[in-house]
């Protein structure tokens, strides 16, 4: 700022008015010096004049004409004062008359000098008497005592006069070199400042460039990983895929962290960033090592993108990428704050699966991956064009469930448990059934995992659990009622007093209803699910544990809370006809669960023999289309009060 001022403003005014005083001065520098040299010549005039007007030289030769008596001496005499008086006649010369202007002073001498030497001449005539001579020395002494003082007079001002201009010419001459050198340094300093001034802003134009680039970096890049993002990573897949030869294929993978490591969106945002950014590493790491044409980007969520372009030749199909990929990752990964186990999951599709935009095939690894996250128990999926139809129908589905529940769409048909010995029906579970008006019926495996997405699972479950509750008081009143309790709803804060005031509403008694819970709700957060079940347990409730012997069962989870009830999966009912390994497990779980209090039920008995078995092994109760499926409210009713159902029933 300060530079800025200077340089535009400052040094050229200064010099600007250096260069006006140079010139002011440079003028009276020439004036003082012409006055100098005039006064100098003057002051010459002036000695000259002081010789001319001068009587000495008479005086001697009449000294000498009177010691002699020469008569070239009085002739000399007559000429050297007839010189005198002529040079009275041009007296005072213009020098004096310079030197000292109009003087009164010098006229009245002057008068009185020409009024007495016209008294010399007689006496110069009759010089040969020594009175004469004696007379006119007289005379002339006078006249030259006179002439002296005014000589005198003159040459003292004329030197005066010399030296003052003199004085004046080198004081302008002093100040004319200083004037000059100032001037020098001013424009020396210009030219310095100048030379700063390019150079700073030199500097800020390079420091300018340097933000822009960094900019662009950032514009281009993800902060975390240095990675380039996903708007240039489908750049470059543009351009790979214009450029693609018919035999290469271009592949993309998506590599998604967030939904198979749940626990990812609990960390803090530093650990989060350090698992991010060390998967970064090893991919890039991995990336490196393959062959092809590969590019890595950082996705838009907490994933990463990979494309790759291969043929026969050169490069790695896509499965074989995906399975090196996932095969990283069956070892935790090392951060500066930890080491984390992730287990990604992967989609990928390729170029022979768009037909021109390849924008496509990123969205097609990207509905692979929602498919591994959400719908697949595989890690590694492969893009199917009849995924592009299940996420429309679930789009459809999760646009119109809120609704629906809303309109009481969704509500509980009821699955008979019996005695596997005597065919009595114990109980019944509720579970939904939504009638869609153009889709027709959906299933739960369907509309359930949707609504445990976003969130309608809780308004849906309170909404079964309340029908349920009523609508099982039509049933005989020994019959206990199952309902299941997403993590949503368990979890929420009001889940006993929501309970409480249901039964209060409806009139069913805590004893009858039972509330199903998965293994998975438990690992969402044990603790706290424990704590809330002992509470939902005090109120009379009894509590299932559901779905035990899928996916992550561990044997802890019978002994963690003191179950009424453990439902073991379906599948097991399947496996135990033939698999002897599979009838020990039961077995082992039969004698837990005595020993715990709890009693079992087997979920999924489809066929007589499956019962058998399981009778045989000491399974007493259970639940499967052998016995009957769920039914709507009425249907389950008709079945119970009909003595042709009953004895169905009972048959088996
Ligand atoms: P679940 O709790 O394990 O329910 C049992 C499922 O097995 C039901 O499927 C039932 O129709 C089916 N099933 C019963 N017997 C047999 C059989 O012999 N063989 C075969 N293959 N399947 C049989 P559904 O009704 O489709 O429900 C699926 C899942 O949806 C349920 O599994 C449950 O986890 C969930 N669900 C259903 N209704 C609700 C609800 O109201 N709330 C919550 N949170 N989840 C629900
Ligand atoms: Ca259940
Ligand atoms: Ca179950």
């Amino acid at each position: 700022m300060i530079f800025d001022k200077l340089l535009r403003i400052g040094f050229p005014a200064l010099c600007a008015s250096l260069t006006l005083l140079l010139g002011v001065n440079a003028y009276s520098l020439y004036s003082a010096q012409a006055d100098y040299v005039h006064k100098d010549q003057l002051e010459r005039s002036v000695l000259n004049d002081t010789l001319r007007f001068n009587t000495t030289a008479l005086e001697k030769l009449i000294a000498r004409y009177s010691a002699l008596k020469s008569p070239e001496d009085a002739a000399e005499a007559g000429k050297t004062y007839e010189a005198l008086l002529n040079a009275f006649e041009t007296w005072p010369s213009d020098a004096y008359s310079e030197i000292v202007g109009p003087s009164d002073y010098i006229q009245d001498k002057l008068v009185h000098i020409v009024r007495t030497s016209n008294r010399v001449k007689p006496f110069l005539d009759t010089l040969n008497d020594q009175t004469s001579v004696s007379n006119a020395l007289i005379i002339l002494q006078g006249i030259g005592s006179s002439l002296q003082q005014i000589n005198q007079m003159v040459t003292q001002e004329a030197a005066k006069q010399m030296s003052a201009a003199r004085k004046s010419f080198h004081f302008h001459q002093i100040v004319q070199d200083v004037l000059v050198v100032v001037f020098l340094l001013v424009s020396l300093g210009w030219i310095w400042f100048s030379n700063k001034r390019s150079q700073v802003l030199q500097g800020q134009a390079e420091a300018t460039r340097e933000q822009t680039r960094l900019l662009e970096h950032r514009l281009d890049h993800d902060s975390v990983t240095g990675l380039v993002n996903s708007r240039v990573f489908a750049e470059i897949v543009r351009s790979a895929h214009d450029t693609l030869a018919p035999d290469q294929t271009l592949s993309i993978l998506n590599i998604d962290l967030e939904s198979r490591l749940p626990a990812i969106n609990k960390f803090s945002l530093v650990t989060e960033e350090a698992i991010l950014a060390s998967t970064a590493d090893l991919l890039r790491h991995a990336v490196d090592r393959m062959e092809g044409v590969n590019c890595l980007a950082r996705s838009g969520g907490k994933g990463f993108l990979l494309m790759t372009v291969s043929d026969e030749e050169v490069g790695l199909t896509a499965s074989v990428v995906a399975n090196r990929i996932h095969d990283i990752f069956l070892r935790p990964v090392p951060t500066a704050l930890g080491s984390f186990l992730i287990s990604p999951a992967i989609g990928y599709a390729d170029s022979t699966t768009v037909d021109r935009d390849a924008t496509d095939i990123i969205r097609n690894a990207d509905l692979a991956v929602g498919n591994a996250v959400s719908y697949s128990r595989r890690r590694v999926v492969t893009y199917q064009p009849a995924m592009r139809a299940e996420m429309e129908r679930r789009t459809i589905v999760e646009n119109a469930l809120a609704r629906a529940i809303e309109a009481n769409e969704c509500l509980p048909h009821f699955q008979p448990q019996f005695n596997l010995m005597t065919g009595r029906i114990f109980g019944v579970e509720a579970l939904a059934r939504w009638y869609h008006s153009e889709l027709g019926w959906i299933s739960p495996s369907e509309f359930i995992p949707i609504a445990e997405r976003n969130g309608d699972i809780v308004s849906l479950g309170w909404k079964i659990l309340e029908t349920s509750c009523s609508e099982v008081q039509l049933l005989p009143s020994d019959l206990s009622l199952s309902v299941n309790l997403s993590v949503a709803q368990i979890l929420s804060d009001d889940v006993v007093a929501m309970l409480d005031e249901c039964l209060g509403r409806t009139g069913l008694p805590a004893s009858r209803l039972k509330l199903e819970v998965t293994e998975t709700t438990l690992m969402s957060d044990l603790r706290r699910i424990q704590t809330t079940l002992v509470e939902l347990r005090s109120l009379g409730i009894g509590i299932s544990l559901d779905d035990f012997g899928v996916g992550y069962s561990a044997l802890s989870y019978l002994t963690d809370f003191d179950w009424d009830e453990i439902k073991i999966d379906r599948s097991f009912a399947t496996k135990a006809v033939k698999d002897k390994k599979i009838r020990d497990i039961l077995k082992m779980v039969l004698g837990i669960a005595e020993t715990m209090g709890s009693q079992v039920l087997i979920e999924g008995i489809e066929t007589v023999e499956q019962r058998d078995v399981l009778v045989d092994i000491g399974c007493t109760i259970g639940q499967g289309y052998l016995f009957g499926g769920p039914m709507a409210i009425d249907d389950i009713t008709t079945l119970f009060f009909s003595d042709h159902s009953k004895s169905t029933l009972a048959g088996l």
